[in-house]
């Protein structure tokens, strides 16, 4: 479910990304073309298209004025600090931040489960960073610094190593599967160190995927997760099975410009699926932060609609 922060940051406006033959639904008597891949609406009306080699999407009263290739993330959600594994402080992050124009940024670092020192020390290291962000946010009012966390899937049943109680400390919460956590259980265990070898073999790699997959979805429905976190990297998973439940859930999955793991078929299954996206820099250093270039040309290769990308404007 959104955070009432992400829903106060909606994206401004809805764009066409429609390049190929002439396709609409609807009342609407409009061409686009590769010529003329720009239109302009002045009625308010909703015509979705969704298919193979046309790919139209206009939405409710959308003013349509530029080239998918234009758009840009507006926020970040997802950097980290020297507080988890980052190399740049807080305010090294929103200033960073501010130079590349967003208009918020989140500093996510990971949950305490992360071994070798990835992870924060233990969950009082958030209070720490609360107070810096809002040191940050008096000296940077125009930019909104939102406290998150990438918390990790511990368990099978989808426990998170931060519990259900201490979530409201957070302003977004994004979750994921690492390889290298302190896990809940013997099994769940046993299960990660299966990920790291298990896709050498085709029959372990079949079992562990429904167990990623369960763990993944029992999370989903179980904690207020904003966006489910490089879904796929590493830790093999049913992308249709979680996109379905995370539509269900209002998760974003995230399309990571870190992770260069994302093919556009698995954009495409989500988005089908019922999934929306975020598009994340997962910035391990200031100079990251803010970066979504890859994510917008793997959108556009899938033929994702704009719309379905929370923070592109
Ligand atoms: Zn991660
Ligand atoms: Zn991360």
């Amino acid at each position: 479910m959104l955070t009432s922060a992400l829903r106060h940051l909606k994206p401004q406006f809805l764009y066409c990304t429609g390049y190929h033959t002439p396709c609409f639904h609807g009342t609407l008597d409009l061409t686009c073309s590769v010529d003329n891949p720009l239109i302009e609406l002045s009625q308010h009306q909703t015509v979705y298209h969704f298919g193979s080699g046309n790919s139209y999407y206009l939405g409710d009263g959308a003013l349509l004025k530029k080239e998918v290739t234009t758009l840009r993330i507006f926020a970040d959600y997802h950097t980290h600090t020297v507080h988890s594994h980052g190399r740049g402080t807080v305010e090294d992050n929103v200033k960073a931040a501010i130079s590349a124009n967003l208009r918020a940024i989140a500093i996510t670092d990971h949950g305490p489960a992360n071994l070798f020192g990835v992870g924060v020390k233990n969950l009082d290291v958030f209070q720490v960073i609360r107070q810096e962000i809002i040191a940050c946010q008096r000296k940077f009012p125009h930019i909104q610094i939102l406290l998150g966390v990438e918390a990790n899937i511990i368990d099978l049943d989808g426990t998170l190593d931060v519990p259900l109680e201490r979530l409201h400390e957070f302003d977004i919460i994004l979750a994921g599967l690492h390889l290298l956590v302190h896990t809940n259980s013997l099994l769940s265990g046993m299960v990660m160190a299966g990920n790291l070898i298990g896709r050498y073999c085709p029959v372990a790699r079949n079992r562990l995927r429904k167990l990623n997959t369960q763990a993944v979805i029992a999370a989903l429905t179980q904690y207020p997760i904003d966006i489910l976190t490089h879904p796929g990297l590493n830790v093999d998973i049913d992308t249709r099975a979680v996109a379905e439940v995370a539509a269900q859930t209002g998760t974003y999955m995230e399309i990571s410009t870190r992770h260069h793991n994302i093919q556009p078929s698995y954009l495409e299954t989500a988005f089908v699926a019922g999934a929306r996206f975020v598009i994340s820099s997962d910035a391990h250093s200031p100079g990251e932060v803010g970066e979504g270039e890859l994510g917008t040309q793997l959108a556009k290769a899938a033929a994702i609609p704009p719309w379905a990308i929370h923070n592109l404007s």
